[in-house]
Protein backbone atom coordinates (compact mmCIF):
# COMPACT_ATOMS: atom_id res chain seq x y z
CA UNK A 1 0.00 0.00 0.00
CA UNK A 2 2.65 2.25 1.38
CA UNK A 3 4.33 1.75 -2.26
CA UNK A 4 1.31 2.31 -4.41
CA UNK A 5 1.22 5.78 -2.93
CA UNK A 6 4.71 6.52 -3.13
CA UNK A 7 4.19 5.97 -6.78
CA UNK A 8 0.91 7.76 -6.81
CA UNK A 9 3.40 11.25 -5.14
CA UNK A 10 6.00 10.42 -7.80
CA UNK A 11 3.49 10.66 -10.94
CA UNK A 12 2.08 14.05 -8.95
CA UNK A 13 5.29 15.54 -9.06
CA UNK A 14 6.44 14.23 -12.21
CA UNK A 15 3.07 15.88 -13.68
CA UNK A 16 4.36 19.14 -12.65
CA UNK A 17 8.09 19.26 -13.18
CA UNK A 18 7.73 17.84 -17.31
CA UNK A 19 4.82 20.10 -17.69
CA UNK A 20 1.79 17.71 -17.81
CA UNK A 21 -0.23 18.91 -15.04
CA UNK A 22 -0.30 22.00 -13.01
CA UNK A 23 -2.83 22.98 -9.73
CA UNK A 24 -5.23 25.84 -11.25
CA UNK A 25 -4.19 29.45 -10.46
CA UNK A 26 -1.17 28.37 -8.14
CA UNK A 27 -0.03 31.76 -7.72
CA UNK A 28 -3.04 32.50 -5.96
CA UNK A 29 -2.41 29.16 -3.66
CA UNK A 30 -4.63 26.80 -6.16
CA UNK A 31 -8.42 26.03 -6.33
CA UNK A 32 -9.50 22.50 -5.20
CA UNK A 33 -9.44 20.43 -7.82
CA UNK A 34 -9.39 22.33 -10.66
CA UNK A 35 -5.85 21.60 -12.88
CA UNK A 36 -4.68 23.22 -16.30
CA UNK A 37 -2.78 21.13 -18.23
CA UNK A 38 0.63 22.62 -19.03
CA UNK A 39 2.81 22.16 -22.92
CA UNK A 40 3.17 18.35 -22.91
CA UNK A 41 -0.13 18.00 -20.92
CA UNK A 42 -2.71 19.43 -23.72
CA UNK A 43 -0.71 17.29 -26.22
CA UNK A 44 -1.20 13.89 -24.04
CA UNK A 45 -4.84 15.27 -24.04
CA UNK A 46 -5.27 15.88 -27.30
CA UNK A 47 -3.62 12.34 -28.63
CA UNK A 48 -5.77 10.36 -25.85
CA UNK A 49 -9.00 12.22 -27.59
CA UNK A 50 -8.05 11.60 -31.19
CA UNK A 51 -7.38 7.88 -30.24
CA UNK A 52 -10.79 7.43 -29.01
CA UNK A 53 -12.58 10.22 -31.78
CA UNK A 54 -10.93 7.44 -34.60
CA UNK A 55 -11.73 4.79 -33.06
CA UNK A 56 -15.43 5.55 -32.39
CA UNK A 57 -16.22 7.99 -34.81
CA UNK A 58 -13.93 7.08 -37.68
CA UNK A 59 -13.85 3.85 -37.63
CA UNK A 60 -18.03 3.63 -37.27
CA UNK A 61 -19.74 4.55 -40.69
CA UNK A 62 -22.66 4.80 -38.39
CA UNK A 63 -21.33 6.88 -35.40
CA UNK A 64 -20.99 10.69 -36.14
CA UNK A 65 -19.83 13.49 -33.99
CA UNK A 66 -21.17 16.70 -32.25
CA UNK A 67 -20.79 19.38 -30.34
CA UNK A 68 -23.44 20.60 -27.79
CA UNK A 69 -22.68 23.65 -25.76
CA UNK A 70 -21.98 23.24 -22.40
CA UNK A 71 -24.47 25.78 -21.20
CA UNK A 72 -28.14 24.31 -21.83
CA UNK A 73 -32.31 25.18 -21.60
CA UNK A 74 -32.46 24.70 -17.53
CA UNK A 75 -35.48 22.21 -19.02
CA UNK A 76 -33.13 19.38 -19.77
CA UNK A 77 -32.24 18.90 -16.44
CA UNK A 78 -35.32 18.66 -14.88
CA UNK A 79 -35.98 16.20 -17.59
CA UNK A 80 -32.90 14.28 -17.56
CA UNK A 81 -33.54 13.60 -13.82
CA UNK A 82 -30.65 15.39 -12.41
CA UNK A 83 -32.17 18.43 -10.65
CA UNK A 84 -34.06 15.83 -8.47
CA UNK A 85 -31.30 13.10 -8.20
CA UNK A 86 -28.18 13.75 -8.97
CA UNK A 87 -27.14 14.03 -5.48
CA UNK A 88 -24.79 12.17 -3.07
CA UNK A 89 -24.83 11.16 -0.14
CA UNK A 90 -22.40 13.14 2.35
CA UNK A 91 -21.78 12.70 6.16
CA UNK A 92 -19.33 15.01 8.45
CA UNK A 93 -16.92 13.81 11.09
CA UNK A 94 -17.65 15.93 13.92
CA UNK A 95 -14.01 16.01 15.34
CA UNK A 96 -12.12 16.35 11.83
CA UNK A 97 -14.69 18.35 10.62
CA UNK A 98 -13.55 16.20 7.34
CA UNK A 99 -16.15 15.67 4.71
CA UNK A 100 -17.14 12.20 3.43
CA UNK A 101 -19.44 10.61 0.68
CA UNK A 102 -21.40 7.91 2.73
CA UNK A 103 -21.73 5.18 0.28
CA UNK A 104 -17.51 5.62 -0.57
CA UNK A 105 -17.04 5.19 3.06
CA UNK A 106 -19.13 1.90 3.18
CA UNK A 107 -17.43 0.52 -0.08
CA UNK A 108 -13.75 1.48 1.52
CA UNK A 109 -14.75 -0.88 4.17
CA UNK A 110 -15.56 -3.11 2.03
CA UNK A 111 -13.28 -3.48 -0.16
CA UNK A 112 -10.40 -3.47 3.18
CA UNK A 113 -12.40 -7.17 3.49
CA UNK A 114 -11.82 -8.54 0.19
CA UNK A 115 -8.23 -7.45 0.14
CA UNK A 116 -8.24 -9.54 3.52
CA UNK A 117 -9.64 -12.53 0.98
CA UNK A 118 -7.40 -12.00 -1.72
CA UNK A 119 -4.52 -12.10 0.62
CA UNK A 120 -5.06 -15.58 1.83
CA UNK A 121 -5.76 -16.77 -1.53
CA UNK A 122 -1.61 -15.10 -2.02
CA UNK A 123 -0.66 -17.26 1.02
CA UNK A 124 -2.50 -20.51 -0.27
CA UNK A 125 -1.50 -20.20 -3.70
CA UNK A 126 2.46 -20.43 -2.18
CA UNK A 127 1.80 -22.62 -0.12
CA UNK A 128 -0.10 -25.29 -2.39
CA UNK A 129 1.69 -24.33 -5.61
CA UNK A 130 0.24 -25.58 -8.66
CA UNK A 131 -1.94 -27.80 -6.67
CA UNK A 132 -4.37 -24.97 -5.64
CA UNK A 133 -7.55 -24.68 -6.71
CA UNK A 134 -8.76 -20.93 -5.88
CA UNK A 135 -12.14 -22.13 -6.71
CA UNK A 136 -12.25 -24.63 -4.41
CA UNK A 137 -10.70 -22.43 -2.10
CA UNK A 138 -12.86 -19.86 -2.16
CA UNK A 139 -15.89 -22.23 -1.28
CA UNK A 140 -14.50 -23.90 1.36
CA UNK A 141 -12.00 -22.17 3.53
CA UNK A 142 -13.86 -20.90 6.88
CA UNK A 143 -12.21 -17.57 6.61
CA UNK A 144 -12.77 -16.43 2.84
CA UNK A 145 -16.17 -17.69 3.59
CA UNK A 146 -17.15 -16.04 6.65
CA UNK A 147 -15.90 -12.42 5.08
CA UNK A 148 -17.56 -13.10 1.83
CA UNK A 149 -20.47 -13.54 4.02
CA UNK A 150 -19.82 -10.19 5.55
CA UNK A 151 -19.20 -8.93 2.24
CA UNK A 152 -22.36 -9.44 0.72
CA UNK A 153 -24.09 -8.63 3.62
CA UNK A 154 -22.83 -4.87 3.51
CA UNK A 155 -23.70 -5.33 -0.63
CA UNK A 156 -27.02 -5.93 -0.11
CA UNK A 157 -27.66 -2.94 2.74
CA UNK A 158 -25.75 -0.52 0.98
CA UNK A 159 -27.81 -1.02 -2.09
CA UNK A 160 -31.16 -1.37 -0.17
CA UNK A 161 -30.59 2.24 1.60
CA UNK A 162 -29.57 3.80 -1.78
CA UNK A 163 -32.62 2.19 -3.43
CA UNK A 164 -34.90 3.29 -0.87
CA UNK A 165 -33.00 6.82 -0.09
CA UNK A 166 -32.85 5.71 3.35
CA UNK A 167 -30.84 8.14 4.96
CA UNK A 168 -30.98 7.30 8.49
CA UNK A 169 -30.46 3.62 7.55
CA UNK A 170 -27.51 4.49 5.75
CA UNK A 171 -25.68 6.46 9.01
CA UNK A 172 -27.03 2.99 11.24
CA UNK A 173 -24.84 0.99 8.83
CA UNK A 174 -22.26 3.01 8.90
CA UNK A 175 -22.08 2.63 12.51
CA UNK A 176 -22.61 -0.85 12.79
CA UNK A 177 -19.71 -1.46 10.71
CA UNK A 178 -17.92 0.81 13.35
CA UNK A 179 -16.55 2.77 10.01
CA UNK A 180 -14.14 5.32 11.71
CA UNK A 181 -12.82 8.72 10.18
CA UNK A 182 -9.23 8.04 8.88
CA UNK A 183 -8.44 11.85 10.39
CA UNK A 184 -9.64 11.65 13.99
CA UNK A 185 -10.11 7.95 14.00
CA UNK A 186 -13.46 8.61 15.83
CA UNK A 187 -17.04 7.61 15.22
CA UNK A 188 -18.80 10.97 16.07
CA UNK A 189 -20.60 10.97 13.03
CA UNK A 190 -23.24 13.93 11.49
CA UNK A 191 -26.52 12.34 9.87
CA UNK A 192 -26.14 11.74 5.95
CA UNK A 193 -27.51 14.63 3.77
CA UNK A 194 -28.05 14.51 0.26
CA UNK A 195 -26.18 16.90 -2.15
CA UNK A 196 -26.79 17.94 -5.45
CA UNK A 197 -23.81 18.14 -7.40
CA UNK A 198 -24.66 20.43 -9.90
CA UNK A 199 -23.07 23.97 -10.50
CA UNK A 200 -25.40 26.45 -10.93
CA UNK A 201 -24.81 30.29 -12.83
CA UNK A 202 -27.02 32.78 -13.86
CA UNK A 203 -28.12 34.28 -17.49
CA UNK A 204 -29.43 37.35 -17.83
CA UNK A 205 -28.12 40.89 -16.47
CA UNK A 206 -30.01 41.67 -14.09
CA UNK A 207 -30.65 40.15 -10.60
CA UNK A 208 -34.60 39.99 -10.86
CA UNK A 209 -34.41 38.79 -14.84
CA UNK A 210 -31.49 36.37 -14.67
CA UNK A 211 -32.53 32.93 -15.45
CA UNK A 212 -31.07 30.27 -13.52
CA UNK A 213 -28.98 27.58 -15.73
CA UNK A 214 -26.25 25.05 -14.51
CA UNK A 215 -23.14 24.02 -16.05
CA UNK A 216 -23.45 20.83 -17.63
CA UNK A 217 -22.87 17.75 -15.37
CA UNK A 218 -22.67 15.35 -18.49
CA UNK A 219 -22.02 15.68 -22.01
CA UNK A 220 -24.83 12.83 -22.73
CA UNK A 221 -27.85 15.10 -22.47
CA UNK A 222 -26.55 17.67 -25.48
CA UNK A 223 -26.59 14.58 -27.54
CA UNK A 224 -30.46 13.71 -26.80
CA UNK A 225 -31.81 16.93 -27.23
CA UNK A 226 -30.07 17.01 -31.08
CA UNK A 227 -30.87 13.56 -31.52
CA UNK A 228 -33.27 14.39 -34.52
CA UNK A 229 -31.41 16.94 -36.00
CA UNK A 230 -28.48 15.06 -36.36
CA UNK A 231 -30.67 11.71 -36.95
CA UNK A 232 -32.90 13.79 -40.01
CA UNK A 233 -29.50 15.66 -41.38
CA UNK A 234 -27.33 12.95 -41.53
CA UNK A 235 -30.28 10.75 -42.36
CA UNK A 236 -28.74 8.09 -39.96
CA UNK A 237 -30.68 4.41 -39.82
CA UNK A 238 -30.82 2.57 -36.36
CA UNK A 239 -28.43 1.68 -35.16
CA UNK A 240 -26.24 4.42 -34.53
CA UNK A 241 -24.47 6.36 -32.74
CA UNK A 242 -23.39 9.56 -31.89
CA UNK A 243 -20.11 10.84 -30.32
CA UNK A 244 -18.91 13.98 -27.89
CA UNK A 245 -15.84 15.27 -26.19
CA UNK A 246 -16.49 18.05 -23.87
CA UNK A 247 -15.87 19.88 -20.35
CA UNK A 248 -18.64 18.61 -17.55
CA UNK A 249 -18.56 20.53 -13.90
CA UNK A 250 -19.07 18.63 -11.11
CA UNK A 251 -19.08 20.31 -7.74
CA UNK A 252 -17.86 17.07 -5.39
CA UNK A 253 -18.45 16.71 -2.25
CA UNK A 254 -14.67 14.57 -1.89
CA UNK A 255 -12.36 15.47 -4.31
CA UNK A 256 -8.35 14.37 -2.96
CA UNK A 257 -7.24 11.72 -6.12
CA UNK A 258 -5.83 14.10 -8.39
CA UNK A 259 -7.17 14.34 -11.80
CA UNK A 260 -9.34 11.34 -10.76
CA UNK A 261 -12.09 12.86 -9.15
CA UNK A 262 -12.09 16.69 -10.50
CA UNK A 263 -14.91 19.81 -10.18
CA UNK A 264 -14.36 20.74 -14.46
CA UNK A 265 -13.60 17.52 -16.19
CA UNK A 266 -13.41 16.42 -19.79
CA UNK A 267 -15.91 13.30 -21.01
CA UNK A 268 -15.62 11.24 -24.14
CA UNK A 269 -19.35 10.04 -24.06
CA UNK A 270 -21.06 8.17 -27.43
CA UNK A 271 -24.61 7.50 -27.36
CA UNK A 272 -25.66 3.98 -29.20
CA UNK A 273 -29.27 4.24 -30.46
CA UNK A 274 -31.01 0.73 -31.27
CA UNK A 275 -34.35 -0.50 -31.79
CA UNK A 276 -36.35 -1.54 -28.91
CA UNK A 277 -35.25 -5.12 -27.52
CA UNK A 278 -31.94 -5.23 -28.95
CA UNK A 279 -30.24 -3.03 -25.83
CA UNK A 280 -28.32 -6.03 -24.48
CA UNK A 281 -26.53 -7.47 -27.66
CA UNK A 282 -25.64 -3.51 -27.79
CA UNK A 283 -24.50 -3.79 -24.52
CA UNK A 284 -22.55 -6.33 -24.27
CA UNK A 285 -20.79 -5.47 -27.91
CA UNK A 286 -19.93 -2.03 -26.44
CA UNK A 287 -18.31 -3.97 -23.37
CA UNK A 288 -16.17 -6.07 -25.43
CA UNK A 289 -15.62 -3.11 -27.89
CA UNK A 290 -14.07 -0.68 -25.63
CA UNK A 291 -12.13 -3.25 -23.42
CA UNK A 292 -10.07 -4.39 -26.49
CA UNK A 293 -9.46 0.10 -26.76
CA UNK A 294 -7.62 -0.22 -23.68
CA UNK A 295 -5.87 -3.32 -24.08
CA UNK A 296 -4.89 -1.73 -27.45
CA UNK A 297 -2.63 0.80 -25.50
CA UNK A 298 -0.71 -2.01 -23.88
CA UNK A 299 -0.49 -0.92 -20.30
CA UNK A 300 -0.93 -4.28 -19.17
CA UNK A 301 -3.96 -6.52 -19.65
CA UNK A 302 -4.34 -7.70 -16.33
CA UNK A 303 -5.03 -3.96 -15.04
CA UNK A 304 -8.75 -3.85 -16.34
CA UNK A 305 -11.52 -5.71 -14.94
CA UNK A 306 -15.34 -5.40 -15.30
CA UNK A 307 -17.44 -4.19 -12.33
CA UNK A 308 -20.80 -5.04 -12.72
CA UNK A 309 -23.29 -2.56 -10.99
CA UNK A 310 -25.89 -4.16 -8.24
CA UNK A 311 -27.40 -0.52 -7.99
CA UNK A 312 -28.60 0.44 -11.05
CA UNK A 313 -29.08 4.60 -11.99
CA UNK A 314 -32.74 5.56 -12.38
CA UNK A 315 -32.56 5.92 -16.15
CA UNK A 316 -30.29 2.22 -16.59
CA UNK A 317 -31.56 -1.68 -17.00
CA UNK A 318 -27.75 -2.69 -17.01
CA UNK A 319 -24.63 -0.88 -16.29
CA UNK A 320 -20.74 -1.75 -16.05
CA UNK A 321 -17.63 -0.45 -15.16
CA UNK A 322 -13.81 -0.30 -16.73
CA UNK A 323 -12.10 -0.17 -14.08
CA UNK A 324 -8.48 0.53 -13.72
CA UNK A 325 -5.50 -0.21 -11.60
CA UNK A 326 -4.62 2.86 -10.47
CA UNK A 327 -1.52 3.71 -7.80
CA UNK A 328 -4.80 4.03 -5.02
CA UNK A 329 -6.07 0.18 -6.51
CA UNK A 330 -8.94 -0.58 -8.68
CA UNK A 331 -11.31 2.15 -9.51
CA UNK A 332 -13.97 3.23 -12.18
CA UNK A 333 -12.34 4.54 -15.71
CA UNK A 334 -15.48 4.07 -18.13
CA UNK A 335 -18.83 3.40 -17.68
CA UNK A 336 -21.18 1.47 -20.19
CA UNK A 337 -24.45 1.98 -19.50
CA UNK A 338 -27.95 0.57 -21.06
CA UNK A 339 -29.81 3.73 -20.49
CA UNK A 340 -33.06 2.48 -21.92
CA UNK A 341 -35.74 5.16 -23.81
CA UNK A 342 -35.61 7.34 -20.52
CA UNK A 343 -33.58 10.11 -21.57
CA UNK A 344 -35.49 10.61 -25.32
CA UNK A 345 -38.68 9.90 -22.99
CA UNK A 346 -38.39 12.52 -20.89
CA UNK A 347 -37.18 14.81 -23.04
CA UNK A 348 -40.23 14.26 -25.14
CA UNK A 349 -42.48 14.49 -22.42
CA UNK A 350 -40.76 17.86 -20.91
CA UNK A 351 -40.45 19.46 -24.60
CA UNK A 352 -43.80 18.49 -26.03
CA UNK A 353 -41.67 17.41 -29.13
CA UNK A 354 -41.59 13.77 -30.36
CA UNK A 355 -38.35 12.10 -30.60
CA UNK A 356 -38.92 9.51 -32.48
CA UNK A 357 -37.15 7.53 -35.39
CA UNK A 358 -39.27 5.73 -38.39
CA UNK A 359 -38.06 2.45 -39.02
CA UNK A 360 -38.95 1.53 -42.50
CA UNK A 361 -38.12 -1.96 -42.06
CA UNK A 362 -40.45 -2.78 -38.97
CA UNK A 363 -42.86 0.49 -40.82
CA UNK A 364 -43.37 1.90 -37.08
CA UNK A 365 -42.65 4.70 -34.86
CA UNK A 366 -40.32 4.19 -31.48
CA UNK A 367 -38.08 6.22 -29.46
CA UNK A 368 -34.95 4.55 -29.59
CA UNK A 369 -33.27 2.80 -26.50
CA UNK A 370 -29.48 3.49 -26.24
CA UNK A 371 -26.23 2.25 -24.73
CA UNK A 372 -23.99 4.46 -23.60
CA UNK A 373 -20.19 4.53 -23.15
CA UNK A 374 -18.65 7.32 -20.99
CA UNK A 375 -15.06 7.86 -20.24
CA UNK A 376 -13.31 10.82 -18.60
CA UNK A 377 -10.36 11.99 -20.74
CA UNK A 378 -8.48 13.38 -17.43
CA UNK A 379 -9.30 10.32 -15.74
CA UNK A 380 -7.88 8.37 -19.23
CA UNK A 381 -4.76 10.50 -18.92
CA UNK A 382 -4.01 9.96 -15.24
CA UNK A 383 -4.28 5.99 -16.46
CA UNK A 384 -1.94 6.08 -18.63
CA UNK A 385 1.02 8.52 -16.61
CA UNK A 386 0.70 6.68 -14.10
CA UNK A 387 1.02 3.32 -15.61
CA UNK A 388 3.70 4.18 -17.88
CA UNK A 389 6.29 6.14 -15.25
CA UNK A 390 8.53 3.95 -14.23
CA UNK A 391 12.10 4.05 -12.53
CA UNK A 392 14.17 1.54 -14.07
CA UNK A 393 17.49 -0.23 -12.85
CA UNK A 394 19.99 -0.58 -15.36
CA UNK A 395 22.88 -3.40 -16.03
CA UNK A 396 25.33 -0.60 -15.62
CA UNK A 397 24.25 -0.63 -12.07
CA UNK A 398 22.81 3.34 -12.48
CA UNK A 399 19.14 3.78 -13.03
CA UNK A 400 16.76 6.25 -14.56
CA UNK A 401 13.30 7.56 -14.88
CA UNK A 402 11.16 6.94 -17.92
CA UNK A 403 7.72 7.78 -18.89
CA UNK A 404 6.91 5.07 -21.34
CA UNK A 405 3.97 6.27 -22.96
CA UNK A 406 2.49 4.40 -25.52
CA UNK A 407 4.02 6.07 -28.60
CA UNK A 408 1.35 7.07 -30.40
CA UNK A 409 -0.04 9.16 -26.83
CA UNK A 410 3.33 10.56 -26.40
CA UNK A 411 3.35 14.11 -26.56
CA UNK A 412 6.46 14.80 -28.59
CA UNK A 413 7.27 11.64 -30.53
CA UNK A 414 10.91 12.66 -31.67
CA UNK A 415 13.80 14.58 -30.66
CA UNK A 416 16.54 16.04 -32.84
CA UNK A 417 20.12 16.35 -31.85
CA UNK A 418 23.23 17.70 -33.09
CA UNK A 419 26.30 16.24 -31.12
CA UNK A 420 27.81 19.31 -30.86
CA UNK A 421 26.98 22.55 -31.26
CA UNK A 422 29.31 23.11 -34.36
CA UNK A 423 30.91 21.84 -37.46
CA UNK A 424 27.86 22.34 -39.27
CA UNK A 425 25.73 19.49 -37.11
CA UNK A 426 22.83 22.01 -36.00
CA UNK A 427 22.12 22.94 -39.19
CA UNK A 428 21.21 19.35 -40.38
CA UNK A 429 19.58 18.57 -37.48
CA UNK A 430 17.35 22.02 -38.05
CA UNK A 431 17.25 20.90 -41.60
CA UNK A 432 15.58 17.53 -40.11
CA UNK A 433 13.06 19.16 -38.03
CA UNK A 434 11.87 21.27 -40.50
CA UNK A 435 11.17 18.27 -42.47
CA UNK A 436 9.55 16.08 -39.92
CA UNK A 437 7.42 18.93 -38.27
CA UNK A 438 4.58 18.53 -40.54
CA UNK A 439 3.77 14.65 -39.80
CA UNK A 440 4.84 14.94 -36.32
CA UNK A 441 5.71 16.96 -33.25
CA UNK A 442 9.15 17.05 -32.91
CA UNK A 443 12.11 19.29 -30.86
CA UNK A 444 15.35 20.40 -31.36
CA UNK A 445 17.60 20.39 -28.04
CA UNK A 446 21.47 20.86 -28.46
CA UNK A 447 22.20 22.31 -24.92
CA UNK A 448 24.26 19.36 -22.77
CA UNK A 449 26.12 15.94 -23.25
CA UNK A 450 23.96 13.44 -25.56
CA UNK A 451 23.55 11.15 -22.72
CA UNK A 452 21.52 13.87 -20.83
CA UNK A 453 19.41 14.43 -23.32
CA UNK A 454 18.09 11.11 -23.55
CA UNK A 455 17.84 11.22 -20.02
CA UNK A 456 15.84 14.17 -20.46
CA UNK A 457 13.49 12.69 -22.86
CA UNK A 458 13.25 9.70 -21.42
CA UNK A 459 11.59 11.01 -18.57
CA UNK A 460 9.33 13.81 -20.68
CA UNK A 461 8.00 10.40 -22.33
CA UNK A 462 9.59 11.03 -26.30
CA UNK A 463 9.91 7.58 -27.73
CA UNK A 464 12.52 8.50 -30.11
CA UNK A 465 15.82 10.41 -30.10
CA UNK A 466 17.65 11.11 -33.55
CA UNK A 467 21.10 12.26 -33.13
CA UNK A 468 23.05 13.60 -35.64
CA UNK A 469 27.28 12.93 -35.72
CA UNK A 470 29.80 13.94 -38.08
CA UNK A 471 29.32 10.67 -40.04
CA UNK A 472 26.21 11.97 -41.27
CA UNK A 473 27.88 14.76 -43.12
CA UNK A 474 30.02 12.06 -45.18
CA UNK A 475 26.82 9.09 -44.93
CA UNK A 476 23.65 10.92 -44.66
CA UNK A 477 22.84 8.75 -41.78
CA UNK A 478 22.14 9.34 -37.73
CA UNK A 479 21.28 7.02 -35.13
CA UNK A 480 17.84 6.56 -33.89
CA UNK A 481 17.50 5.80 -30.19
CA UNK A 482 14.13 3.96 -28.79
CA UNK A 483 13.38 4.88 -25.43
CA UNK A 484 11.98 2.01 -24.05
CA UNK A 485 14.84 -0.81 -25.27
CA UNK A 486 17.96 2.19 -25.11
CA UNK A 487 18.54 0.42 -28.28
CA UNK A 488 20.99 2.68 -30.72
CA UNK A 489 20.84 1.83 -34.52
CA UNK A 490 22.37 4.00 -37.38
CA UNK A 491 19.67 4.71 -40.45
CA UNK A 492 19.36 6.77 -43.26
CA UNK A 493 18.15 10.44 -43.09
CA UNK A 494 15.23 9.60 -45.28
CA UNK A 495 14.07 6.23 -43.82
CA UNK A 496 13.11 8.39 -40.38
CA UNK A 497 9.92 9.34 -41.59
CA UNK A 498 8.68 6.27 -42.93
CA UNK A 499 10.24 4.29 -39.04
CA UNK A 500 8.40 6.98 -37.12
CA UNK A 501 5.34 6.72 -38.86
CA UNK A 502 5.15 2.62 -38.73
CA UNK A 503 5.59 3.32 -34.52
CA UNK A 504 2.79 5.71 -34.08
CA UNK A 505 0.26 4.86 -37.06
CA UNK A 506 -2.96 4.46 -35.69
CA UNK A 507 -4.15 1.34 -37.41
CA UNK A 508 -1.12 -0.88 -35.99
CA UNK A 509 -2.10 0.30 -32.21
CA UNK A 510 -5.41 -0.43 -32.64
CA UNK A 511 -5.88 -3.23 -34.56
CA UNK A 512 -2.59 -5.58 -34.29
P1 LIG B 1 -17.78 8.09 -9.86
O1 LIG B 1 -18.59 6.90 -9.37
O2 LIG B 1 -16.29 7.86 -9.86
O3 LIG B 1 -18.20 9.39 -9.24
P2 LIG B 1 -19.65 8.28 -11.96
O4 LIG B 1 -20.20 6.89 -11.97
O5 LIG B 1 -20.43 9.37 -11.33
O6 LIG B 1 -18.16 8.27 -11.41
P3 LIG B 1 -20.30 8.78 -14.68
O7 LIG B 1 -21.40 9.73 -14.37
O8 LIG B 1 -20.65 7.43 -15.17
O9 LIG B 1 -19.31 8.68 -13.44
O10 LIG B 1 -19.31 9.50 -15.69
C1 LIG B 1 -18.61 8.81 -16.71
C2 LIG B 1 -17.12 8.97 -16.57
O11 LIG B 1 -16.75 10.33 -16.37
C3 LIG B 1 -16.52 8.23 -15.39
O12 LIG B 1 -16.29 6.87 -15.72
C4 LIG B 1 -15.23 8.98 -15.16
O13 LIG B 1 -14.21 8.50 -16.01
C5 LIG B 1 -15.58 10.38 -15.57
N1 LIG B 1 -15.82 11.22 -14.38
C6 LIG B 1 -16.96 11.31 -13.65
N2 LIG B 1 -16.82 12.20 -12.65
C7 LIG B 1 -15.56 12.69 -12.76
C8 LIG B 1 -14.82 13.66 -12.03
N3 LIG B 1 -15.35 14.30 -11.00
N4 LIG B 1 -13.53 13.91 -12.41
C9 LIG B 1 -12.99 13.28 -13.47
N5 LIG B 1 -13.65 12.36 -14.19
C10 LIG B 1 -14.91 12.07 -13.86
Amino acid sequence: MAKQEDQFKKVISHAKEYGYIFGSSEIYDGLSAVYDYGQNGVELKKNIREYWWKSMVQMHQNIVGLDAAILMHPATWKASGHVDAFSDPLIDNKDSKKRYRADVLVEDYREKINQKIEKDITKAKKRFGDAFNENEFRSTNPNVLRRQKEIDKITLELTRVQEENDLAGFKQLIEDLGIVCPISGSKNWTDVRQFNLMFGTKLGASAETATDLYLRPETAQGIFVNFLNVQKTGRMKIPFGIAQTGKAFRNEIVARQFIFRMREFEQMEMQFFVRPGEEMKWYDYWKETRLKWHKSLGLGEDNYRFHDHEKLAHYANAATDIEFNFPFGFKELEGIHSRTDFDLKAHEEHSGKKLQFFDPELNENYVPYVVETSIGLDRMFLAVLSKSLQDEELENGTSRVVLKLPAILAPVKVAIFPLVKKDGLPEIARNIVDDLKFDFNVMYDEKDAVGKRYRRQDAAGTPFCITVDHDTIETQTVTIRYRDSMMQERISIKDIKGIIEQQVSFKNWMFS
